[in-house]
């Protein structure tokens, strides 16, 4: 259907019937009609999706099944003018804005009811400058297109585990990846950005340009705007990395974790060791040290001597692996279907009282599956001041990721309880979470967690972003609660 068409049809008419829509927040009526509608298409080159028309179900959906949400009007920019120009719209008639790049976000941050979803899937692309070791970035673009283009040079940054998460909700919240250690978080390594702000502004933000929005972009997620480009800071590395698993029973977790705490607190920056506890229902749980190794090869033995002392493996996979590939190893393992419960939380000191809460408390069950994960933080993440960036987590060792699920035809409440239960024991040894892993944490809670940097996100809040337009994210209010 064209546009004129679609401005003559009974579903435009069912659209205008429809509204007026009330904000989510309640904080005032959005009045929309078919020639503010009508006017919107017109200012766009990229696309304006409504309820029924042909993608408006794709893009309202994100990764996670169960979040299923209804905007009121899908904006598909082809670039930072028509993103300028869905801000404004946003702004002038009060509507939640959601913005959505990978639609990774626990909490659906990516899409809304009844307000304007922008979504940046049509601003895709990387663009690799090897000479000055430079990604640039559109802003709704995946991880695997800024692996795969810049491994093509020889080169990398770091980015998280599965290629078809956002580059930008990853990036702004922080970043982890198989590299952090080596050449710190994504929003590490990010030299400057365009952003379109609350006003409908353009902006560069570098060291030299609007300085303070750099900061606060890096570890702040979306709150100051939308950013339409990136620039990445990138670095030489080989193609093929020593990656893999060793695999051990589930009995032997007290000792195995033991090991973990010692043998991922001493390693080297270009060693990456995350630790899961895998238990999955009605089955003998496992426990495993995933490796990867980025250094020199013909090092690499004598740096897993420590694990290799373990005795032989249910199963071993290290070998010599395609970076990229890599990368692109796990896209398909994480369906996000069945009804999950999760905590996370970041810890700075691997200790005695956690291995033993974690021992006395992980217990396989013949209905649910329950992973017990630790992303290995620390190296070159640790060395930058709390301060430096809005990302106030630097003495962090390690990402400690705890998810239950159970199928949806069984009672959630005994998983529920057990997992709450065992977190109640484990959180004692947590300093903050991941403002990327925020599900549906009271807006207090997700504000202290930026620690030291909070009231300095507040002021920038209040500059960029008064009346809080970007507030589905981890949120900062631009005045104190
Ligand atoms: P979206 O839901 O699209 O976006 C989330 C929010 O980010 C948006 O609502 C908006 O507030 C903001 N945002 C996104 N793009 C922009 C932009 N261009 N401008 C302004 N704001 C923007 N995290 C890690 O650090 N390392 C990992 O290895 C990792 N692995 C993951 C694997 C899976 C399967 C999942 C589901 C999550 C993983 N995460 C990881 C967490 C991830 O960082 C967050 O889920 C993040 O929000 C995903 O970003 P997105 O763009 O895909 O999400």
């Amino acid at each position: 259907m064209d546009r004129r068409h679609f401005f003559k049809s009974s579903l435009a008419l069912a659209v205008a019937a429809a509204l007026p829509y009330s904000r989510a927040s309640g904080a005032g009526t959005a009045q929309l009609s078919v020639s503010d509608l009508q006017a919107l298409r017109s200012a766009l080159r990229g696309a304006l999706l409504l309820p029924g028309e042909v993608g408006y179900d794709i893009a309202r959906r994100v990764l996670i099944d169960t979040i299923d949400r209804h905007p009121a009007l899908v904006v598909q920019p082809s670039g930072a003018a028509d993103v300028r120009t869905a801000i404004t719209f946003a702004r002038e008639r009060d509507l939640l804005l959601a913005v959505k790049c990978g639609g990774h976000s626990d909490a659906g941050f990516g899409t809304c009811d009844g307000g304007l979803q922008l979504d940046l899937s049509s601003l895709r692309g990387v663009r690799v400058n090897a000479a000055s070791r430079t990604a640039y970035v559109a802003g709704g673009s995946l991880l695997g297109e800024l692996d795969h283009e810049a491994m093509a040079c020889g080169l990398v940054t770091t980015a998280g585990t599965v290629s078809h998460t956002g580059v930008g909700g990853l990036t702004l919240g922080g970043g982890y990846g198989r590299l952090a250690r080596r050449f710190g978080l994504a929003a590490d390594n990010v030299r400057a950005v365009d952003l379109v702000t609350a006003d409908g502004q353009l902006l560069h933000a570098s060291e030299k340009e609007n300085a303070d929005l750099y900061w606060g972009i890096r570890g702040g997620g979306g709150n100051f705007g939308v950013v339409t480009a990136f620039e990445f800071a990138l670095h030489p590395m080989q193609r093929q990395v020593i990656a893999g698993s060793l695999v051990f029973p589930f009995s032997r977790l007290k000792e195995l974790l033991t090991v973990y705490a010692e043998f991922s607190s001493h390693a080297p920056d270009d060693l990456n060791n995350d630790f899961v506890v895998s238990m999955p229902a009605g089955k003998d749980g496992v426990v495993v040290f995933s490796i990867v190794y980025s250094g020199a090869a013909a090092r690499a033995e004598s740096l897993l001597a420590p694990l290799r002392k373990l005795g032989t493996p249910i199963a071993d996979t290290i070998k010599a692996k395609d970076y990229v590939a890599l990368q692109r190893s796990g896209d398909k393992t994480d369906p996000r279907t069945d009804i999950r419960h999760a905590h996370t939380g970041f810890v700075d000191d691997f200790n005695r009282g956690l291995i033993d809460a974690l021992a006395g408390g992980l217990t396989p069950h013949p209905q649910r599956d329950a992973t017990l994960f630790f992303q290995h933080g620390g190296g070159a993440i640790g060395r930058v001041r709390p301060g430096a960036t809005a990302f106030p987590h630097r003495r962090a060792t390690h990402n400690m990721i705890f998810n239950v699920s159970w199928p949806r035809e069984l009672e959630s409440a005994p998983h529920i309880a057990y997992s709450d239960q065992l977190w109640n024991q484990l959180s004692r040894y947590t300093d903050g979470f991941y403002s990327n892993e925020v599900i549906d944490e009271p807006a207090s809670v997700v504000e202290a967690n930026y620690q030291g940097n909070l009231a300095r996100l507040r002021v920038l809040k209040k500059k960029y972003d008064a009346t809080n337009l970007f507030r589905l994210n981890a949120n900062v209010r631009p005045v104190a609660a």
